[in-house]
């Protein structure tokens, strides 16, 4: 049963979320229709159950015809006498929170605070398999994606958990702007052999946002050796920006195929499922009584930066607070009412989307709004539907008549269609994420 269900999960998960989760669980026994799975961490565990167990369900089902329950158990989790272990725990724990002071790591930004969805699943797989087993596996890590999706997250994420594993291990963080910063200085106060030394002797480095290092000629050149030197002590280097590294301007040809030797992971927009998710779990850690439909309605304001949503949720919790009243739905709305303007700079328009459909796909508005049955022009044109049906407030007749008169059923047929293309299609993903930026500017 193990191995057809290795063989199921290498269909649906990417090789290192494969990686990251199958192959570091070892089934154990398989009894009364129990199958216990050893896992390296409750991190894991966790993972494996809201994620992966169901599959073993059905897989289950399939091979035996009757129900399989899988158990989880983590490995070397002995049952310790309390006192040994909150003694350890402590001692420890102390070592690595003042590490990660010194390292600079948001305390917050963690593993078990971040919420695994769609968009950043496969980040967060590798930056789980690279916290685990910095240097060895993809080097460097790379993540790239808009603001406020997670990326400084989960560069944190990183460090704290590898300072978990090895509390003595020396982590820097750093903004791109940062390491600009400390060089120039250390050349104008001649402590260039500090500042290389500081660099050069870490186990982990973390850079964020090196879009910015775009015109610093001389920093780039440094970076260059600062890199080569971590490289080759097999040293874990992590990087983000908010765009591949080949997009940023200006940055030496020498350091883009470096970037390149690792592994590159964009994190794209969450989903509405997991943004309703990260406001749970912020009103949970906050002890905020926020019914559902509230959550929902808030994860439905908001729709492409996770920061913002949290933004949206503190607004919401201070208007409670202020007023006095219980957070509902309809006080959320009252509290957004103002942030809609500035978060929605203009009423999205049906020929507001048509045009930037047009446009990202080169064809004739004439044709968008027509008959013809190519491919070229019929995809665009349901996603044009899907669009002005998701981003507006458009009714389906009037959706169908603003696309030459068409009748409310294409209307719905064009949205469900590209709803299934988007749960399978990365192209048509990452298409439509493009163009909704283009709409968002
Ligand atoms: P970026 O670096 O991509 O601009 P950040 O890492 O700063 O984004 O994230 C912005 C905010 O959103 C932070 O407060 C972070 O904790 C939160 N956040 C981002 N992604 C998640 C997630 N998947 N789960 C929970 N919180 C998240
Ligand atoms: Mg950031």
């Amino acid at each position: 049963i193990w191995k057809e269900l290795e063989d199921d999960y290498r269909k649906i998960l990417t090789p290192p979320s494969f990686n990251a989760w199958i192959e570091q669980a070892t089934p154990i026994s398989l009894e009364n229709n129990i199958l216990t799975i050893e896992v390296p961490s409750a991190l894991h565990k966790e993972y494996w159950e809201k994620n992966l167990a169901s599959k073993i369900v059905e897989t289950g089902f399939k091979l035996t015809g009757g129900e399989i329950t899988p158990v989880f158990i983590i490995q070397n989790e002995q049952p310790k006498t309390e006192e040994v272990v909150v003694k350890k725990t402590t001692e420890v724990s102390d070592i690595v929170i003042q590490n990660s002071k010194k390292a600079l790591l948001n305390p917050k930004y963690a593993f078990d605070t971040f919420v695994i969805g769609k968009g950043n699943q496969m980040a967060h797989a590798a930056a789980l398999v690279v916290a685990e087993d910095p240097g060895a596996t993809y080097n460097p890590l790379f993540f790239y994606g808009g603001v406020g999706l997670g990326k400084t997250h989960l560069m944190h994420a990183i460090g704290h958990q590898m300072l978990a594993n090895q509390p003595d291990a020396k982590i820097k963080y750093v903004t791109s702007e940062s390491f600009a910063n400390d060089f120039i200085n250390s050349i104008q106060n001649r402590t260039s052999e500090a500042f290389r030394q500081e660099y050069r002797s870490v186990d982990l480095l973390l850079v964020d946002d090196i879009q910015f290092f775009a015109d610093k000629e001389g920093t780039q050149e440094e970076f260059f050796h600062t890199f080569n030197t971590l490289y080759n002590d097999g040293r874990q280097i992590v990087l983000t920006s908010d765009r591949l590294p080949n997009e940023i301007p200006k940055l030496q040809e020498r350091l883009v195929s470096r970037f390149a030797w690792g592994l590159s992971v964009d994190i794209t927009p969450p989903d509405l499922e997991t943004r309703i998710a990260i406001l749970r779990k912020k009103a949970d850690s906050e002890n905020l009584e926020i019914p559902d439909d509230t959550l929902s309605y808030i994860a439905g304001q908001i729709d492409s930066n996770i920061r913002e949503l949290e933004g949206a949720l503190v607004r919401v919790q201070a208007y409670s607070a202020m007023s006095g009243s219980e957070i509902t739905t309809s006080l959320a709305a009252d509290a957004l009412k103002s942030l809609k303007p500035a978060s929605r700079k203009k009423e999205l328009s049906i020929l507001l989307i048509q045009e930037e459909v047009c446009k990202y796909y080169h064809i004739k508005l004439k044709d968008l709004k027509g008959k013809k049955r190519v491919k070229t022009i019929v995809v665009p044109r349901q996603i044009a539907m899907f669009l002005s049906r998701e981003l507006t407030d458009n009714s389906l007749p009037k959706i169908g008549a603003e696309f030459g008169g068409k009748d409310h059923t294409t209307v719905i047929h064009a949205h469900e269609k590209i709803q299934q293309l988007l749960e399978t299609d990365i192209t048509i993903q990452k298409e439509i994420t493009d163009i909704k930026q283009q709409l968002n500017q």
